[in-house]
C-alpha cells in the first residue's frame, strides 16, 4: 500500500494552487506549535482520539495530536486557532508506532507452504515469489502498527532498508545487521575484528553474532571468550552495537563480559546470568510470546528443514512454559527489556503477541507499551527521534481500538497507522 491518502493529496493541491489560503491555515497551526510554519509548508494533520499514550508512561485525555510534514508539532488541548480535526478516531488510543527489535523480515514460507527449499524433490521458488513474500511481510508488519523493526539479519535487508527510507518501497523503518556474523571454531580474534569492519563498510547498523547454539540444538555455549571479546570489542570501537544470541547462562555471561550491547533470547537464563546482565546494564531481549509458539503452531511447515527435527521441536516445546517465569525474574531484577519477537516465517504481523505475553507474565501494561515504544527506540539509539509522542519527534503514530491499559490485547486491534507523517492505514 504505497499511497497518499486523499486528504494528503488534497492538502498538497491546496498548498500548490491556493498558496495564500494554505499559508494562512499553516500559519495558524504553526502558531499553536510555536514553530515557524510558512508558505509552502504542508497543512497540519490533526488527530483526535479518546486518549493518548506518550510512550514514556503518561496517558493524556482530551488532547489533539498535530502533525506537520513528517514530524509531530503539537500535543495539547483544543485551542481556537487549530485547523479542523483531520482524523477523528473515536474511542481509540493514540500511541507511538510500535517497534520490534528482533525480526527476520525475509523469512517466509515457500509457495508449497513449507519453510526452506532443501527437502528432497522440493521446487525452488522464483526470485519474484521470494520478493513478493518479503514485501507481504513488510506490509503485514506495518499494518499491525509496527513502524520500525530491527532485522537481524540478511544481506537483502540493506536494499529493503534503503528503499523504504527513500520512499520507493512500503514498510516499517528498518535497522539491520545485514547478515549474521558467525564465529567459526577456528576464527582468530583478528579475523573476527576484520569481519566486523567489513559489516560496517557494507552498511550494517548493528552487529549480530552468536555465543550459543540454537535452542533446537540445546543452546549451549559454542564460542570462546576471546572470540566474543573481539567481536563485541571491535563493534564498540566502530561505534556499532553488538547483539548476541545466547541461551545458556555460560554464553550469556560471556557475552556480557565481552561488552555486548544486548543479549537475545536467554531461554535458559538463571539468577546468575540475570545478575550479570543487570550489573553490566546490558539490554535483555527475551523472546517469550511469539517465536517458539509460532514454530510449534506451524510445525509441519518447518519440519524436515535443517535442525527442525522432532528432537528440535522437543527442545522448543519444553522451553515454552519456562519463558514467562524467566521474564518475570528479569523484570524483578530491573533489567531493561526492549520488545523483540524474533519473528520468522508465519509470525510477521503478529508481533504484538510478545507485548501481550509480557503482561501475562506480570509486566504492567504501561511498562509493556514503553518496552514496545520508547525503550525499544532507546535500545536502537533512536530514542530522540522515534518511540514517543512528543513535539519534534517523527510522526510515527498508531491508534488502537479501546484502551490497551485495560486490555493489552488491544495492541492487536490497530485501526490507524502513520509513519513519518504519512498515513498507511485508516
Ligand atoms: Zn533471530
Amino acid at each position: 500500500m504505497t499511497r497518499h491518502t486523499p486528504r494528503l493529496l488534497a492538502a498538497a493541491v491546496i498548498v500548490g494552487l491556493v498558496g495564500l489560503a494554505a499559508s494562512l491555515l499553516v500559519a495558524q497551526g504553526g502558531q499553536r506549535s510555536g514553530g515557524g510554519a510558512g508558505l509552502g509548508q504542508p497543512v497540519p494533520i490533526v488527530l483526535k482520539a479518546a486518549r493518548v499514550i506518550d510512550g514514556r508512561g503518561r496517558m493524556l485525555e482530551n488532547v489533539l495530536v498535530t502533525v506537520q510534514g513528517s514530524k509531530i508539532t503539537a500535543i495539547g488541548p483544543r485551542v481556537s486557532d487549530l485547523p479542523p480535526v483531520t482524523y477523528d478516531l473515536g474511542d481509540a488510543t493514540l500511541m507511538p508506532g510500535m517497534i520490534d527489535v528482533h525480526v527476520h523480515i525475509d523469512w517466509h514460507f515457500a509457495p508449497d507452504g513449507k519453510y526452506g527449499t532443501n527437502r528432497p524433490g522440493q521446487v525452488r521458488e522464483t526470485p519474484e515469489q521470494s520478493a513478493a513474500a518479503i514485501q507481504k511481510n513488510l506490509d503485514v508488519t506495518l499494518q499491525a502498527g509496527f513502524t520500525t523493526i530491527q532485522t537481524l539479519g540478511a544481506r537483502g535487508d540493506k536494499a529493503l532498508r534503503d528503499e523504504i527510507a527513500a520512499g520507493t518501497r512500503t514498510g516499517p523503518r528498518i535497522v539491520s545487521s545485514i547478515g549474521q556474523l558467525q564465529i567459526g571454531a577456528n576464527s582468530t580474534p583478528d579475523q573476527l575484528r576484520e569481519q566486523v569492519r567489513t559489516y560496517k563498510t557494507n552498511g550494517a547498523d548493528v552487529i549480530k553474532t552468536f555465543a550459543s547454539g540454537s535452542i533446537r540444538d540445546g543452546g549451549k555455549m559454542s564460542v570462546k571468550q576471546e572470540q566474543l571479546d573481539a567481536v563485541c570489542g571491535e563493534a564498540k570501537a566502530q561505534g556499532l552495537r553488538a547483539l548476541v544470541h545466547a541461551h545458556d547462562p555460560e554464553s550469556i555471561m560471556a557475552a556480557v563480559k565481552a561488552g555486548c550491547s544486548e543479549v537475545e533470547h536467554g531461554v535458559f537464563a538463571n539468577d546468575e546470568a540475570i545478575k550479570a546482565m543487570k550489573d553490566a546494564n546490558v539490554y535483555f531481549d527475551p523472546n517469550i510470546g511469539l517465536v517458539l509458539q509460532n514454530y510449534i503452531e506451524n510445525k509441519d511447515r518447518f519440519l524436515g528443514n535443517g535442525n527442525y527435527t522432532e528432537a528440535g521441536f522437543a527442545f522448543m516445546e519444553t522451553a515454552v512454559p519456562t519463558l514467562g517465569p524467566i521474564f518475570a525474574k528479569a523484570l524483578a531484577a530491573g533489567l531493561r527489556m526492549p520488545m523483540g519477537t524474533d519473528a520468522v516465517a508465519g509470525a510477521h504481523g503478529q508481533n504484538a503477541r510478545e507485548s501481550i505475553a509480557r503482561v501475562a507474565a506480570g509486566q504492567k501494561p504501561m511498562d509493556a507499551i514503553n518496552g514496545t515504544t520508547s525503550l525499544a527506540a532507546e535500545s536502537l539509539r533512536l530514542g530522540d527521534i522515534i518511540g514517543r509522542l512528543v513535539p519534534g519527534y517523527e510522526a510515527d503514530i498508531i491508534a488502537v481500538s479501546g484502551n490497551p491499559l485495560n486490555d493489552i490485547t488491544k495492541l492487536r486491534s490497530v485501526i490507524f497507522v502513520m509513519k513519518g507523517g504519512r498515513v498507511y492505514k485508516e
